[in-house]
Parts: structure tokens; C-alpha cells; sequence
């Protein structure tokens, strides 16, 4: 499915955000990114998603390599996508009903494709009832919820969650873990970031623990639970 070989990220200013990093998406059905702030966790997504382009190393999807042109990323964001921590980065436009539509639109779907799945992810997020506001006028929780319905909509093979509970009150983490769980009960490959272990441990099957941009330890997530 998605796996890294050698993946080594460094930022502009010299920063190696990721140095050699190895992961492979076959080893669980929800993969944990276990690690601080500043592990490399964000950079790795970005990778994956073919947003930044690796310094060293290669990505390889379905066994072969990412390629970096508009033709093929366009192909592979229909199946690879990615839940943003900040919803801020994801959601841009007039009402929620347009954004989590926007993607859809832009592969060309009928309008009446685009309106059942649009509708579904918004209800499967508790969104649909403010489908017709402005984004703007959402809460932090209320935005993070259309930003997985977009994702859910577009209905990729691979799904990606940078930090998906981080500032949300009990209720709606109690929500978003069980969105991720049925995603991945439909068959959806998943990574999670994260570093609240209560949610990984509910969650993850695998995990990666990420240091200053390096795998220090993968496995189960009960082997790495029961490690230190
Ligand atoms: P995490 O998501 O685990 O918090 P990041 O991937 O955001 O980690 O950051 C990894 C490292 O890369 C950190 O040292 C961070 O300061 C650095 N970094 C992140 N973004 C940039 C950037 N745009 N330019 C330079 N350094 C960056
Ligand atoms: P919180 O961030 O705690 O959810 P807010 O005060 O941001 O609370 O919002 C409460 C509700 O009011 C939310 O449903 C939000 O979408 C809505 N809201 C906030 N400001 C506006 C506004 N200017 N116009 C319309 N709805 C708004």
C-alpha cells in the first residue's frame, strides 16, 4: 500500500526534520505516529502527501514511487488524503455544505454524486446541521468536523490524521475516534499522529515512536506499550 524508504526530510534552514525513516502501512489497519512536538510527525504527512518532496529517500505507493507532477498527484489525492491538525488549512471556502463539495467538483463528479456523499459524510461527522453556514463563523471543534467530512467524502483508499483529537473536549474526541474506527472498519488504511496515548491505545493496532525525525522503536502497539 504506502511505505518509505530512507525517508529523510530537511527544511530550508537546514532543520533534518526526518532522517531515514522507514514505514511500511501493511503492518496494521491503524498505524500510530507516536512522538512530541517537533518529532517530525507533521513533515511526515506532508511527505506522504506528496507536499513536500523528500531530500533523500523515496515513497512508494502500491510498490511504486511517488511521482512529482501535477497529473500524477491529482490521481493520487483520490487516493491518499490528509485530515490536517490546524482545520484552518483545509477548509477555504463560502459555506460547509461548498467546502466539504469542493474536491468533488473538482474530479468532475455529477452533482447529484457530489450531494449524496457530501450529505452522508456531513451527517456521519453530526455537521449536517449547520451545512448551509459560513465556515468562518464555526468553532475550532465544528471546523475540525467538516474537515474529516471533506475527507470522507472524497472516499480515498488512504486516510491521514495529524493530530486529530488535539484541542477537542471529551465528547467530540469521543466522536472523532469513532469515525476513525469506522473508516476503518469499511477497509480504509489509516496513520494517526498523536501524542495521547489513551487514544492510540484505543485506536492503533502498530505504531512508529518518532525522536528529533528518527524511528526509535515500531511495533505493536501493546509491545510498545508494555516496553518502558
Ligand atoms: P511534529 O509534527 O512532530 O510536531 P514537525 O514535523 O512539525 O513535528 O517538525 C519537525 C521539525 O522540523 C521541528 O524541529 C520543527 O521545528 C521543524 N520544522 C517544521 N516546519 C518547518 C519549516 N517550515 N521550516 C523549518 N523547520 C521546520
Ligand atoms: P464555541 O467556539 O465554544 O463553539 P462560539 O461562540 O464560537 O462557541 O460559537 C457558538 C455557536 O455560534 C457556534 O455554532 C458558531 O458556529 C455560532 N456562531 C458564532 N459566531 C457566529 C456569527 N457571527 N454568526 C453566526 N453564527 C455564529
Amino acid at each position: 500500500m504506502l511505505r518509505t524508504e530512507h525517508l529523510t526530510y530537511k527544511y530550508e534552514d537546514n532543520t533534518m526534520a526526518l532522517k531515514d525513516v522507514e514505514i511500511n502501512l501493511n503492518n496494521g489497519e491503524i498505524i500510530a505516529l507516536i512522538g512530541g512536538n517537533g518529532a517530525g510527525k507533521s513533515t511526515m504527512f506532508l511527505n506522504l502527501m506528496g507536499i513536500l518532496k523528500p531530500t533523500k529517500g523515496i515513497i512508494l505507493f502500491n510498490g511504486q514511487p511517488l511521482e512529482y507532477n501535477k497529473k500524477y498527484m491529482y490521481d493520487y489525492r483520490q487516493k491518499v488524503s490528509l485530515v490536517f491538525q490546524d482545520p484552518d488549512k483545509q477548509i477555504f471556502h463560502s459555506n460547509v455544505y461548498d467546502d466539504v463539495a469542493f474536491a468533488l467538483r473538482n474530479i468532475g463528479l455529477p452533482e447529484d454524486e457530489v450531494k449524496r456523499r457530501v450529505d452522508d459524510a456531513l451527517i456521519q461527522t453530526e455537521a449536517y446541521d449547520f451545512k448551509e453556514k459560513a465556515v468562518h463563523y464555526l468553532s475550532y471543534g465544528q471546523k475540525k468536523r467538516v474537515a474529516i467530512a471533506g475527507v470522507i467524502a472524497l472516499n480515498t483508499q488512504v486516510i491521514l490524521f495529524d493530530e486529530p483529537t488535539a484541542g477537542l473536549d471529551p465528547a467530540m474526541t469521543r466522536g472523532v475516534v469513532k469515525i476513525i474506527n469506522t473508516l476503518a472498519k469499511e477497509g480504509k488504511k489509516i496513520i494517526i499522529s498523536s501524542h495521547d496515548m489513551d487514544i492510540i491505545y484505543t485506536l492503533c493496532d502498530y505504531g512508529y515512536i518518532l525522536n528529533h525525525g528518527q524511528v526509535i522503536a515500531n511495533g505493536s502497539i501493546e509491545d510498545l506499550f508494555s516496553m518502558d
